[in-house]
């Protein structure tokens, strides 16, 4: 099974992804998470993105859909969890061609609803958590960059909502519960 996990940021995707990664066997791939990896390692691909990412602006299709074109063609286990990927409509039509040429299909596309007050209590509290348990916070996880990220949301992945509504793809769950609310209404919609 493969599936896309949809919603703005703070929404809860990479959580609700790492349940469906211990439950189900499958595959987490963060376009977020591999471009912070590549930052960190310092590689030329992570310097040109480290300004983008931190202040909140999308990086270049071309760079996210390689990244995932690489992570296709590794083990598939119970399947992909898209996180963060697709966020633009070239990226979306993009996907479908490179699980086509995988011989693989999309199952669902899981849009998690949640409002924008909530978003930045989260993303604020995720921050001050970071910091208090002797880390760092993300470089875009403040005040400043989280609007850039919300309107980088609105304008350019929101309509992925309907991309993937017209093509009978869509789910939508209520991302505002616990966790475990959350998780139960995801399995409820995969499992439908
Ligand atoms: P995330 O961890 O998903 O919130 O992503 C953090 C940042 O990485 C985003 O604000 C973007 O700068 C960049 N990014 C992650 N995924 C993508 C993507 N699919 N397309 C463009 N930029 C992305």
């Amino acid at each position: 099974m493969n599936i896309i996990l949809l919603g703005p940021p703070g929404a809860g995707k990479g959580t609700q992804a790492q349940i469906l990664v211990d439950g189900r066997n499958m595959i987490q791939l963060s376009t977020g998470d591999m471009l912070r990896e590549a930052k960190d390692s310092g590689t030329e691909m992570g310097k040109i993105v480290a300004d983008v990412m931190a202040r909140g602006d999308l990086v270049t299709d071309e760079i996210v859909i390689g990244l995932i074109r690489e992570k296709l063609q590794g083990d598939k286990k119970g399947g992909f969890i898209f996180d963060g990927f697709p966020r633009t409509l070239a990226q979306a039509d993009a996907l479908g061609e490179l699980l086509a040429e995988n011989g693989e299909t999309l199952d669902s596309v899981v849009e998690m609803q949640v409002n924008d007050d909530v978003l930045v209590d989260r993303i604020v509290g995720r921050a001050e958590a970071a910091v208090a348990a002797g880390g760092e916070a993300r470089a875009d996880d403040n005040a400043e960059s989280l609007k850039i990220r919300l309107m980088e949301y609105y304008k350019k992945t929101s309509p992925l909502i309907g991309y993937y509504y017209a093509k009978g793809d869509l789910k939508s769950v209520d991302g505002l519960g616990t966790i475990d609310e959350v998780s139960g209404e995801i399995a409820g919609v995969l499992d439908a």
